[in-house]
């Protein structure tokens, strides 16, 4: 038996409060961290139930909106603005889990939900530097056909397990944070820190702080989106590779992309690269091959893995021809 405090917050000054100066963590659907409980791997000795915080879908003034870190993550991929003017993350979500987590899980605990690594969970009998700093790594030299491609270091090699937060980098999403020094905004793709040799330091958040929402900016780009993921079932399972994706032409060319990656790094993978190559080009197979290529000339496959690099270019070829296929209609 273990002895737990719960306590559930009002308001997120009420959330921060009940979390300082404790080994506390915040509480969102309880859908990762309650499993990370039962293995051991997370052993706060309290929890602050903060699911009854902003739970609102909002418009904001420049167009776009501001969603509630309380959130649930169905309420989001069903809200008729997120379907028309940000479909690929309706789409993303409804990719993720089974109805029932979706229906529990929040936009605050996706966000923060940890890797899949079978290692991670396994505390009795597997090395891990993300559970144990400077342990090591069983992943390495083990079973690794889930794990990254890309960003990773010697030190871990886990993927980010998130479809949302794929979507969400490609949309160039703002993440609103609170904590007793004041409030901040982070940018989606910088609130997640790549391992280096520092694996159990996920993201750039300080202890305590909270997420209280997370901002989609106005994007004409967004309404032509999608999201296509890769996966060993086709439904209950990760991605193996995952790819978000928006393109907008004039003509024939590319005027803009924005290109994301999931299920092959350790954080939701905004393609810059890949983008980069897109921009001005004549919107042919062969431009998509080459995106793809550029942004998979840092890939450092494992034993278990290599297929992934050609999985991601065929996936992202696949992606953006469907896009460019649909904005010629
Ligand atoms: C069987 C199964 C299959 C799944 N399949 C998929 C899948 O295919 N794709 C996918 O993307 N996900 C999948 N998931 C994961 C699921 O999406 C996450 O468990 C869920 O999004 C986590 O949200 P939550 O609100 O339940 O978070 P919780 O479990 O409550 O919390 C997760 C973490 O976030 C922290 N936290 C929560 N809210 C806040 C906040 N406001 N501020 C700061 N910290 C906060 C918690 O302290 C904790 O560390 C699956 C989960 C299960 C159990
Ligand atoms: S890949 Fe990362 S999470 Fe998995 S065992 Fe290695 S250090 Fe742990």
């Amino acid at each position: 038996m273990i002895e737990l405090a719960y306590t559930r917050a009002t308001d997120a000054a009420d959330a921060i409060r009940r979390a300082e100066g404790e080994d506390a963590k915040y509480l969102g659907g309880g859908t990762n961290l309650v499993d990370l409980m039962r293995e051991s791997v997370e052993n706060p000795s309290a929890l602050v139930d903060v699911t009854g915080l902003s739970a609102e879908i909002e418009e904001t003034n420049d167009g776009g909106l501001m969603i509630g870190a309380a959130t649930r993550n169905t309420a989001v991929a069903e809200h008729p603005a997120v379907r028309t003017r940000y479909p690929m993350l309706t789409r993303a979500i409804v990719a993720g889990a089974s109805a029932q987590i979706r229906n529990m899980a929040t936009v605050g605990g996706n966000l923060l939900q940890r890797t899949r690594c079978t290692y991670f969970y396994d505390t009795e009998g597997s090395r891990c530097n993300k559970r144990s700093p400077g342990e090591g790594c069983d992943a390495i030299e083990g079973f690794n056909r889930i794990h990254a491609i890309l960003g990773a270091s010697p030190a871990c090699v886990a993927t980010h397990p998130s479809d949302m937060c794929v979507a969400l980098a490609a949309l160039d999403a703002i993440v609103h944070l609170s904590s007793a020094s004041g409030e901040r905004t982070v940018a989606l793709c910088d609130l997640h820190r790549l391992p280096e040799d520092r694996p159990d330091v996920e993201t750039v958040l300080e202890p305590g702080e909270l997420i209280t929402a997370v901002q989609l900016p106005a994007s004409g780009l967004a309404a032509h989106s999608t999201y296509r993921k890769v996966r060993d079932r086709s439904s209950y399972a990760f991605a193996l590779v995952s790819v978000a994706a928006a393109l907008a032409l004039d003509g024939d060319a590319i005027a803009d992309a924005r290109v994301a990656l999931g299920g092959v790094a350790p954080k939701p993978w905004r393609a810059w690269r890949a983008e980069e190559v897109l921009r001005g080009r004549p919107a042919t197979k062969a431009t998509f091959l080459q995106a793809a290529d550029a942004e998979l000339a840092h890939a450092r496959p494992l034993a278990g893995n290599a297929f992934k690099v050609d999985l991601t270019r065929r996936t992202v070829a696949a992606v953006l021809q469907q896009l460019s296929e649909e904005a010629r209609r």
